[in-house]
């Protein structure tokens, strides 16, 4: 099923008499304006793995799904409302970049988009500074070489966030307990105020700060492989929202620097952020072993809603991980998710094994819906 953009008609809405049992799958061909060619990793250049496939094959597969609906949101989402979750300064700097890139990609006559890769990475503030009046700013704010900007990038990036704004709108209504947003770019490694791992914006981030102004206390539980260093950023030092995540032991694993056990949060927030580092060959159990202690600990935590960053690297058919999980497996964290009988906003992050992951989203979902309606 499917309607035009915007918001849901009411005569829509009133021929619908259980509202809660559609499922609002949020998506936007913007995505489409963001496909850069090549990345860096650890210096080689090789095809870009976060490709727009992914989402137009978890889009099929969710649709497919009985009681799944497409929505189309219009852009609502503003400057101010994402200066929630990151600095100004990086906005406009992504903004800024996009429109550089534009610009260079009209002098040189460039048949392709011209992407603009960050290779200089500024340390401190003064550096910084001294980096924004350079001729070729991209590295500002950018921890890695994984995000690269073209013309095109900005738009897909907002775009990519509006409907994680728009899925948190939607179930803080009330009239939906469940969404899924099709996020890309993804954005569990954007911080308040850095962007890289290909994410520019933090998805999960903005919806969720939506959902805390509108119902309180809330988690955000980030089942990637990946740890979702810049949501953990975003909430440290915040008591009102408990990130948790299951992740690669950083010790092995991108992105190095953070996703260790001992980082519980910030002063004013100890014990609001809890990282699960799983080992290598992780298998279904360990897997669930260690969602039944995240899941313990949002029980404790008495939240009003959840959002769950989901990314499908975990499983054992993707090309990026040392993990060994079944696809069955999905099913299962869908359920016991779902058991907690929390409204939820999936926003959709990573997973490469392409066409996998709309089997894998599409039995996640399936899983969190069965729980729900028990
Ligand atoms: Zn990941």
């Amino acid at each position: 099923m499917s309607y035009f953009p915007g918001h849901p008609p009411s005569f829509f809405l009133k021929q619908v008499k259980n509202l809660t049992s559609l499922i609002p799958v949020l998506y936007s061909a913007d995505h489409l304006l963001h496909q850069p060619e090549f990345e860096f990793d650890r210096g080689t250049q090789i095809p870009y793995q976060e490709v727009a496939r992914r989402i137009e094959s978890t889009r099929e597969a969710l649709l497919k799904l009985p009681n799944t609906l497409e929505v189309n949101p219009q852009l609502n989402l503003t400057s101010d409302l994402i200066a929630q979750v990151h600095s100004p300064d990086l906005i406009t700097h992504l903004i800024n970049s996009s429109e550089a890139a534009r610009l260079q990609s009209l002098s040189s006559n460039a048949k392709e988009n011209l992407y603009l890769y960050p290779w200089i990475f500024p340390l401190n503030q003064r550096m910084r500074t001294g980096l924004i009046k350079s001729p070729d700013p991209t590295g500002c704010f950018s921890f890695d070489t994984y995000s690269p900007i073209g013309s095109g990038t900005w738009q897909a990036v907002l775009a990519s966030a509006n409907l994680a704004y728009y899925a948190a709108q939607l179930v803080a209504s009330e009239k939906y307990k469940l969404a899924y947003a099709l996020c890309r770019p993804p954005g569990h490694h954007a911080a308040k105020d850095m962007f890289g791992g290909y994410c520019y914006l933090n998805n999960a981030a903005i919806a969720a700060r939506q959902l805390n102004q509108t119902m309180g206390r809330g988690v955000i539980l980030d089942i990637d492989y990946h740890h979702g260093n810049g949501t953990q950023d975003i909430f440290w030092d915040d008591p009102d929202v408990f990130f948790i995540s299951l992740h690669a032991d950083p010790v092995d694993e991108y992105p190095f620097f953070s996703g260790y056990a001992d980082e519980r949060g910030g002063e004013s927030a100890m014990g609001t952020n809890l990282n699960l580092p799983l080992h290598k060959g992780c298998d279904d159990q360990s897997y669930l072993q260690a969602l039944d202690l995240a899941l313990g600990a949002i029980r404790q935590f008495n939240p009003h809603w959840l959002v769950l960053s989901a990314g499908y690297d975990t499983c054992a058919a993707d090309p990026s991980t040392f993990f060994g999980l079944n696809d069955d497996v999905y099913s299962v964290v869908g359920n016991r998710i779902g058991e907690l009988q929390l409204p939820v906003v999936i926003i959709h992050e990573g997973g490469y094994a392409v066409e996998h992951n709309g089997i894998l989203a599409a039995r996640l979902l399936q899983g969190i819906i069965d729980s729900l309606n028990e």
